[in-house]
């Protein structure tokens, strides 16, 4: 028997030529195969009787053979096979085609369970070419792999079992016993078996519990290695003051998920290290409040916060939100944005130098290299996907090692990626304010655009005030012209009687900064705007969102957008206008009216948009993922994230002998090219 490492050729059947089809699939060696996890399993544990078959559709049925009827040669080069199976209350007809083969694996008396579709009538079923098992078969779970040309199921199946056999010349097991045992996992061989060949779905959770947490704990140790954890002390030490001042000033109760993740802050801020952490929650979960209380906790210990949002309208509406919370406290804040006269801009950033303002709002102004700070201690980015890496550094590095908060709304990949490059923990706020409703959500076409219009002024009468959403993507010329024309339409037209703007990335700073104050005050009812209103604008009494043209926009766009409604207790309305009829765009459509959850979206958008190039790796860096998903396994993600913590704290290195298999699984799912 060769070794585990060694090529796939050397498994009984497989053999040189087999081998490259494996190595399509990404499987070289033996070891890699029985990582190669099945994408679902079929599952013959609990057949239902012939007489409960929905004819037309597949089923997994259980009977007895009674009877096998002669070979009949249609014409040439075509048999047919068939037999016959009962239940003691109704027949079936067995129809296979061509294999003698399989109609060789049914014995006359014998009892077997079959998966296929079954045709015909209720008195005459039939089903063609099923899938056969024995009644008394082990394998009852079957894994389904990811296939390609010169395999099948089978010949992947019968491969894996053989492949398995070598686990029991080399048991090994990577993770520390202490390890295994406090967080309740089954060994690597257990783990192994039952991934792909479980007796019951439960053993196959179990197998995959441990699978995934193997992964995400190599990757997050893998990580901390490569990067090693900011060892540098923090540069103003602060203490655990109280912040119910702050508390007692809002005009709502926090949600318990606010409340844990500015304790985490607040811990995070008491350390001697930097704090670097990402608040992650989906749109309308409150974040900015978090932000605020992290920024007064920071001004009672004397020291400055800077917070740094994508656009001038996010810029602008953070520093309102901020002077509410926070002005009556006696704290002072200021807004530094690009569209600022340069004389303002001189005032402003003279003052910031002083200390007079704790709190700096602003856009990409902020890292401009005449912005000097007094003691920024605390650095805050908003939607900071939208900014570069180096932004986010350059800002940091104003302060004397500062402590850093990243928030956002997007859980993958660039949750992914976050963690890859910032080394980031996460608190993830997992509720909405209390007495959100869904958003209720409508698809349809062109042609009830009028309706439309008509529910939206139903909404604007009883005081409410809406978007027209109108992809502009790149806000080139003629999307532009395309926003400017209908809105002149709908202006002098369908919305004659209401108060209506538009709004685009093109307009004049002050002028968008004008639009949007106009709309808080509601002098605004009707908003017609390209995208610049996808990310974080908050007004909360906007109830109703149109966005023509849906099929333009991502799913993980259109959740963001349609964010800007529902962010009140009162029932908001998306509507979403495409004339896309194709099957893709249905199904995009359908998604968004049937959840308002984030998490649930994004992951369907990435099924949507294939496999493919699933985390963006290519472009990150990052190893490939076989069995964790970052939509889901978060918890184990932290939960690794505080082991690889521990185990660095103890053993930097990774030389003490049980955190050798751990070394060994890092060098492999990092390529060494990540280590020289
Ligand atoms: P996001 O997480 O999308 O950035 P925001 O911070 O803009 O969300 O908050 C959305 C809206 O909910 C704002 O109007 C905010 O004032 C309000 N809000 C935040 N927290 C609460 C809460 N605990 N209870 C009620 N309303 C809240
Ligand atoms: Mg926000």
């Amino acid at each position: 028997m060769n070794s585990i490492n060694d090529s796939i050729k050397y498994l009984k059947g497989v053999g040189e030529k087999r081998s490259k089809h494996f190595e399509k699939l990404g499987v070289q060696t033996i070891n890699d195969l029985l990582y190669f996890f099945p994408r679902s399993y079929m599952d013959y544990t609990s057949p239902i009787d012939i007489k409960d078959c929905v004819i037309g559709q597949h089923n997994i049925i259980s009977g007895k053979i009674t009877a096998k009827l002669p070979v009949a040669y249609i014409r040439k080069g075509m048999v047919i096979y068939k037999a016959v199976m009962t239940d003691f209350e109704n027949d079936i007809t067995i129809v296979i085609y061509n294999s003698e083969y399989l109609f060789k694996q049914l014995d006359i008396g014998k009892s077997y369970v079959l998966s296929g579709k079954v045709t015909g009538s209720e008195t005459r079923m039939e089903i063609s070419s099923p899938m056969i098992i024995s009644a008394n078969s082990e394998d009852k779970i079957q894994p389904q792999y990811h296939l390609t040309e010169g395999l099948s199921q089978k010949m992947l199946g019968i491969t894996v079992k053989n492949a398995l056999l070598y686990l029991d010349k080399e048991i090994y097991e990577p993770i520390p016993a202490w390890i295994l045992s406090q967080n309740n996992l089954c060994s690597l061989s257990f783990a192994l078996y039952n991934i792909h060949f479980p007796k019951d779905m439960e053993s196959m959770e179990i197998a995959k519990k441990r699978l995934v947490f193997d992964e995400l704990l190599v990757l997050q140790l893998g990580m901390l290695l490569l990067k090693g954890r900011n060892r540098t002390l923090v540069g103003s030490n602060m203490q655990d003051v109280s912040i119910n001042e702050f508390y007692d000033n809002l005009p709502f109760t926090l949600t318990d998920s606010q409340l844990n993740a500015i304790k985490d802050c607040t811990n995070d801020m008491c350390g001697k290290y930097p704090m670097n952490r990402l608040v992650q929650g989906d749109v309308g979960s409150g974040k900015t409040a978090v932000a605020a209380a992290c920024c007064f906790f920071s001004y009672k210990n004397g020291c400055q916060s800077a917070l740094m949002a994508p656009t001038e309208i996010l810029a602008q509406q953070h520093f309102q939100t901020l002077n509410q919370f926070l002005e009556p406290l006696g704290v002072k804040c200021c807004l530094l944005t690009g569209s600022l006269t340069s004389k303002q801009k001189k005032d402003i950033k003279e003052q910031i130098a002083n200390g007079e303002y704790s709190i700096i709002v602003g856009t990409h102004a902020l890292v401009q290299q005449t912005t000097v700070f007094k003691n920024l201690s605390l650095v805050i980015t908003d939607e900071q996907h939208r900014f570069g890496v180096n932004q986010r550094a350059t800002l940091a590095q104003k302060g004397d090692n500062p402590h850093k908060l990243v928030m956002s709304a997007t859980p993958i990949p660039r949750t992914l990626a976050l963690m890859i490059y910032g080394d980031l923990d996460i608190s993830a706020l997992k509720e909405l304010p209390k007495g959100r409703l869904p958003i209720e959500t409508y698809a349809v076409t062109g042609k009830l655009r009028t309706r439309a219009f008509e529910f939206i002024k139903k909404q604007l009468d009883t005081g409410r005030q809406g978007y027209i959403v109108c992809p502009a993507i790149d806000e080139n010329e003629n999307d532009l012209k395309a926003v400017t024309t209908y809105y002149d339409d709908i202006k002098s037209g369908a919305f004659k009687n209401y108060k209506t703007a538009l709004l685009h990335g093109k307009l004049p700073a002050q002028q968008k900064e004008q639009v949007m104050n106009d709309f808080k005050e509601h002098k605004i009812d009707l908003l017609v705007s390209t995208t610049v209103i996808e990310v974080g604008v908050d007004v909360s009494n906007a109830t109703i969102m149109l966005i023509e043209n849906s099929d333009r926009f991502g799913l993980s766009q259109l959740h963001q957008l349609r964010g800007r409604v529902g962010r009140g207790n009162i029932q908001s309305y998306c509507i979403l206008v495409t004339d896309n009829v194709s099957e893709d765009s249905k199904k995009r459509l359908k998604i968004m009216s049937s959840t308002t959850d984030g998490f649930k979206i994004s992951e369907q958008d990435l099924k949507l948009r294939g496999p493919g190039d699933f985390f963006g790796n290519k472009q990150h860096g990052l190893p490939d993922l076989k069995i964790a998903d970052m939509a889901n396994d978060l918890e184990v993600l932290k939960n690794a994230q505080a082991i690889s913590k521990s185990i660095i704290d103890s053993d930097r290195g990774l030389n003490n002998p049980e955190n050798k298999g751990l070394k060994m699984l890092i060098s492999k799912l990092f390529s060494d090219k990540y280590f020289n």
